[in-house]
């Protein structure tokens, strides 16, 4: 069997043979992985459902038409993003031709995580491809039907010469981050994060990290109460809570809870029926480990369980969650959550909200739900975040237009559309320079005198 050494020189000779280059070469390579999707959907929904129980809806939405999108957006856009761009030029360059190219980078490595197994390892792949690199791609290994069915249909559909799935763990991924690569592209956790940046700064890698953190939902204002609790319990409890945009926690007045909670309970049962263990639309947690880290989190918390907070370990069932009467110190607003438990802490007023989500780390994304647009502006005003929605939560990921990443603790560098495209290139500012107006030159040339400043 070929070492992890191996391929990656396997796949550094045929980046260097220039196969990767054409835009033929990168156009065939995005239609077959369109074809991948299109062929093996049954299969797919197989891995995902043995993976996190996803239900079917979820899984298409969230794992393969986004990547058919994106796909599809970039197969059409790749012809005029590669193109050079011309930049403005000056009097002593007039006679210049001045360009950005977008270059590929060479071989680079797409490391995964679990929550959306596919979309999390396709996504960049995308653009990667597009930017006429070589790829290794390393699927997480917790959601291991999918890890396989990935290391099954990659080769028979790109081509082998330049890209490989190499499967494993930790110390698999660790020995391959010993390696030379010349991107890496992770996703998953600040912890791992910090590790990849330190084996990254051994060769001078550049990094994208896509990563987590605790994203707010603030609601303020007048509403429709259950409208707003239909979008939020939606966002919250997709794939059970295991996003990174889900809404980690719930800002409001103490009089918006009031209103609010029973709606929430009206929404949960709406979608997922009295018994939401007996729902096929409800996801399971990806392992008996984490199971146990949420159950122990649950059991920490200072405040009130209204909802839910009951579990089978067995099948990982953990029932949609709702907790009240805690505050930041409690142990539920330490960490990302990653799962079907929502806190809703109550603000007196709307700056004392902001102020709350200042004074955390960044977070991936932020809601604000609100139906007056002064609301809406001035927390878009007054906070940072990755990306940002109003009235809505996780949808804003789904437009390949917009850039999606982290800012600060949450991640650098973004990807989807064209962003993916550049975060696989290499900008190579250009000037190409004929033989002309030497007599211009001259003015700066050596010995010095006052006339060469009025040059
Ligand atoms: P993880 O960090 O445990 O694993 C991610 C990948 O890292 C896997 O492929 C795994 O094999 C590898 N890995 C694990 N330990 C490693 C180590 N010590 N050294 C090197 N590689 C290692 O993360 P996870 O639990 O799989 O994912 C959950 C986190 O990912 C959450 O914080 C979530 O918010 C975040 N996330 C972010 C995005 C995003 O797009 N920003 C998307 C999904 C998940």
């Amino acid at each position: 069997m070929e070492s992890q050494r191996q391929i990656i020189e396997r796949l550094r000779a045929a980046f260097q043979s220039g196969v990767t280059a054409p835009l033929q070469f990168r156009l065939t390579q995005l239609k077959s992985l369109l074809s991948l999707l299109e062929d093996n959907e049954p299969q797919i929904l197989e891995a995902l459902q043995k993976d996190l129980a996803k239900p079917k809806f979820e899984a298409v939405l969230s794992e393969i038409d986004m990547v058919v999108n994106d796909l599809c957006y970039t197969i059409n856009s790749l012809p005029t993003w590669i193109q050079p761009s011309y930049v403005g030029k000056n009097l002593a360059t007039k006679l210049d031709d001045c360009f950005v190219r977008r270059e590929p980078l060479g071989v680079v490595l797409i490391i995964g995580a679990w929550n959306y197994p596919l979309q999390l390892i396709l996504a960049p792949l995308i653009g990667a491809i597009a930017a006429g690199n070589c790829a290794i791609l390393k699927p997480s290994e917790i959601s291991r039907a999918t890890e396989r069915l990935l290391a099954q249909l990659i080769p028979k559909y790109l081509s082998q010469e330049c890209f490989a799935v190499i499967c494993g763990g930790a110390e698999e991924t660790k020995s391959l981050l010993e390696n030379r690569f010349d991107h890496i592209f992770y996703t998953g956790s600040q912890a791992v994060a910090r590790s990849i940046l330190q084996a990254a700064a051994v060769h001078l890698t550049p990094v994208t990290l896509e990563l987590g953190g605790k994203c707010p939902c603030l609601i303020y204002g007048r509403l429709d109460m259950l409208a707003a609790a239909k979008r939020l319990v939606w966002s919250k409890f997709f794939n059970a809570g295991q996003s990174c945009v889900a809404p980690d926690y719930v800002l409001c007045t103490p009089e918006m809870r009031e209103e609010l909670l029973p709606a929430i309970a009206k929404a949960l049962s709406i979608f997922y029926g009295s018994q939401p263990k007996q729902s096929e639309d409800f996801s399971r947690i990806v392992t008996d480990r984490h199971w146990d880290r949420l159950m122990a989190l649950l059991g920490k918390t200072q405040g009130r369980v209204v909802m839910g907070g009951e579990g089978s370990k067995e099948d990982k069932y953990f029932a949609p969650t709702v907790v009240v009467d805690l505050d930041g110190s409690d142990a539920l607003m330490q960490e990302e959550i990653f799962g079907p438990i929502m806190p809703i802490l109550t603000i007196e007023s709307l700056e004392q909200g902001i102020t709350f989500i200042n004074q955390r780390e960044k977070p991936l994304a932020l809601y604000v739900f609100s139906d007056e647009s002064q609301v809406v502006n001035m927390v878009l005003e007054r906070t940072s975040s990755g990306g940002f929605c109003s009235n809505d939560g996780i949808v804003h990921m789904t437009l390949p237009g917009l850039p999606f990443g982290g800012v600060g603790a949450s991640g650098m560098g973004s990807y989807h559309g064209r962003w993916t495209f550049e975060t696989f290139s290499h900008r190579r500012g250009c000037m190409l320079r004929g033989w002309g107006l030497e007599r211009i030159s001259m003015l700066r040339y050596p010995p010095y005198t006052e006339s060469n400043l009025s040059w």
